[in-house]
């Protein structure tokens, strides 16, 4: 999620942080519509694994959608980039390997 995940600034009334520990991590578990407008949401905590449910109105509901639909997208990003991380990594270990052999440095001996 985005900005600090823990804070003194969290209210408890929002969804997405936990009454107990205050992280801000909070996630739903099982969404159900109760009446127009109206949601009852079960929620987890991943950090302190509290659960708990709440009802959110639709103005709630969808500033909590958007949060996680903003998460998931951050967390999208961030496997992006650690895969590029990880493939330029390789590309590089495998540049250094085949120049090693080229150049003689790596024998049968060191197998
Ligand atoms: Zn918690």
């Amino acid at each position: 999620m985005r900005g600090e995940k823990r804070g003194m600034d969290c209210e408890t009334r929002r969804p997405e942080c936990c009454p107990v520990c205050a992280s801000r991590l909070v996630e739903p578990v099982y969404w159900a519509h109760r009446a127009p407008g109206l949601w009852e949401v079960d929620l987890r905590c991943p950090e302190c694994e509290t659960e708990f449910s709440t009802t959110l109105d639709a103005e709630t509901a969808h500033v909590f959608n958007v949060l996680l639909y903003e998460a998931a997208d951050d967390l999208a990003e961030g496997m992006r980039r650690l895969e590029e991380e990880w493939a330029s990594g390789v590309a590089e270990q495998d540049g250094r390997f085949v120049e090693a052999l080229r150049s003689d440095r790596i024998l049968p001996i060191d197998f």
